[in-house]
């Protein structure tokens, strides 16, 4: 089966609505079995999977595996509790409903598009594909063309184990996403930049289509004193190092208080040197930056400020090293645009309430982390400022727990996912009232005369 050509998306898409119509997807059997063959068809591909994503980014196999592969996580989680999600919930009635009964029922949204970016781009493909077929749905999805390696993976594993009436991948950049999105889906699943997200949102505004935006922003890390600073610099360089920085929820850039910006700089140039040798480049647990266009990005950021750690670069391998930045403004670029990339600024702040003032000048962020063990100030921080989510004393480790919802918050998305909340994103919750016959008390119909009292004391 080839990958789905554009000009033959209209006729994809009404292949799938006629398969959504023949009821297929609506059993739960059937829902378990293709997130089996789903995982099955995973595990066969592990090797070509970690091929494509060292071609695309240089990702290093432990990290593939890490970040993209352990979406089978996601898969037998849903494995797990899909019979109890998909079953009708009751749901309680007050005393004047007593002849009633009341149930939501999970259903089906129908033809869902799932849009996926390039920095982990099989997962973030394979992990919202997992909420959809978990909640009965026929998807078309849109793998990033700008990690070309994943995408061809990702087309050949479904087209190899999925028939294209229930699960179709359309590969191409820019121009197939507009086609798709000229299209009316029943929801419409979107990872990638704000800029893109209100185009994605303006499109399916026409059809009155749902929409999740998972989107970016520059995601704040405040360094308190309270802290092991040894576990806060590695968890730091981790979080902001892997994959190159180019992680939606890596820390943006540092906060940190003044009494311990020096030891917590040692400390990073320190672990960077542990983690990637004295020169990363040669280091093979260190990604490339995913395209020229994204390199010179990036190198301009460069100009801001003072280098204090890093800064080295090598256009024709795409590599710019591990690098901290001092002494930048906020009017810096690097300031002001999302970096997503492995440069991190560091801002001092000698109150937190400066450091909460600034976070809460900026768009809402999809992630915020802080470091500290100061009761009083972790409170003061979660009620003083919005985000997606908050990781408290380590970065990122949140994605990757089901129990919780991930998503952003204005500027950073709309919508959220993983878990149930994956199984929720795609389904319908349906109301369903029931009454009785044994009885019909007629205070609610006319005429009306002598009734208002009882109506009053119904409200009351
Ligand atoms: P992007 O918005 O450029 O592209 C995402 C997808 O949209 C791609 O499939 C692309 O082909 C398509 N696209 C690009 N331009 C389009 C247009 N004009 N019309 C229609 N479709 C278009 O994003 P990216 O560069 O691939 O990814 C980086 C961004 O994604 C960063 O901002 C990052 O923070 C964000 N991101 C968010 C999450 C999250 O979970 N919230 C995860 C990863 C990345």
């Amino acid at each position: 089966m080839m990958t789905t050509e554009l000009s033959n998306i209209g006729n994809i898409i009404q292949t799938q609505r006629n398969f959504f119509q023949t009821g297929k997807t609506k059993d739960v059997n059937f829902r378990i079995e293709q997130l089996k063959n789903l995982k099955q068809a995973i595990i066969e591909h592990e090797k070509s999977i970690v091929e494509a994503l060292q071609a695309d980014l240089h990702k290093p196999e432990v990290e593939t595996y890490l970040t993209e592969i352990s979406v089978i996580k996601d898969i037998d989680y849903a494995i797990k509790h899909l019979q109890k999600w998909s079953k009708p919930k009751k749901a309680p009635v007050s005393f004047d409903f007593f002849s009633y009964s009341a149930k939501i029922y999970p259903e089906p949204l129908g033809v869902v598009l799932i849009i996926g970016p390039w920095n982990y781009p099989f997962q973030l493909i394979i992990s919202p594909l997992v909420g959809a077929i978990a909640a009965g749905n026929c998807t078309i999805i849109k793998p990033s063309e700008i990690a070309s390696h994943t995408s061809d993976v990702i087309a050949k594993i479904i087209n190899k184990n999925f028939d294209p009436a229930y699960i179709a991948v359309v590969e191409g950049g820019v121009e197939a996403s507009q086609k798709l999105l000229a299209e009316k889906f029943d929801h419409i699943f979107f990872t990638g930049g704000t800029a893109v997200g209100k185009i994605v949102m303006a499109a399916a505004a026409k059809y009155l289509t749902p929409v999740t935006l998972e989107l970016g922003g520059k995601s704040p890390c405040i360094v308190d004193t309270d802290i092991n600073l040894e576990h806060t610099v590695r968890r730091i360089t981790w979080g902001k190092f892997i994959n190159a920085g180019q992680t939606c929820i890596a820390p943006d850039y540092l906060l940190v208080n003044k009494k311990i910006k020096k030891d917590l700089i040692d400390g990073l140039g320190k672990c960077v040197k542990e983690f990637y040798g004295d020169n990363p480049a040669n280091s093979p647990d260190y990604a490339r930056i995913i395209s020229q266009k994204h390199f010179d990005r990036l190198v301009n950021f460069l100009k801001d400020g003072e280098v204090i750690i890093g800064g080295e670069t090598q256009p024709s391998e795409c590599y710019i090293a591990p690098t901290v930045v001092d002494n930048v403004s906020l009017e810096d670029s690097v300031m002001q645009e999302e970096i997503f990339g492995p440069i991190l600024p560091i801002i001092e702040y000698t109150d937190i309430a400066e450091a909460i003032a600034l976070i809460n000048s900026k768009s809402k962020p999809l992630a915020l982390y802080l470091f500290s063990q100061n009761k009083n100030l972790q409170n003061r921080v979660l009620q003083e400022t919005s985000s997606g989510g908050v990781c408290i004393n380590d970065t990122v480790m949140q994605v990757g727990v089901s129990s919780l919802p991930f998503g952003g918050v204005g500027d950073s998305g709309i919508g959220n996912y993983h878990g149930k909340a994956s199984f929720d994103t795609f389904s319908h919750n349906k109301s369903v009232l029931q009454n009785s016959f044994w009885l019909d008390l007629k205070w609610r119909y006319a005429p009306y005369q002598g009734k208002l009292p009882l109506i009053k004391k119904l409200l009351g």
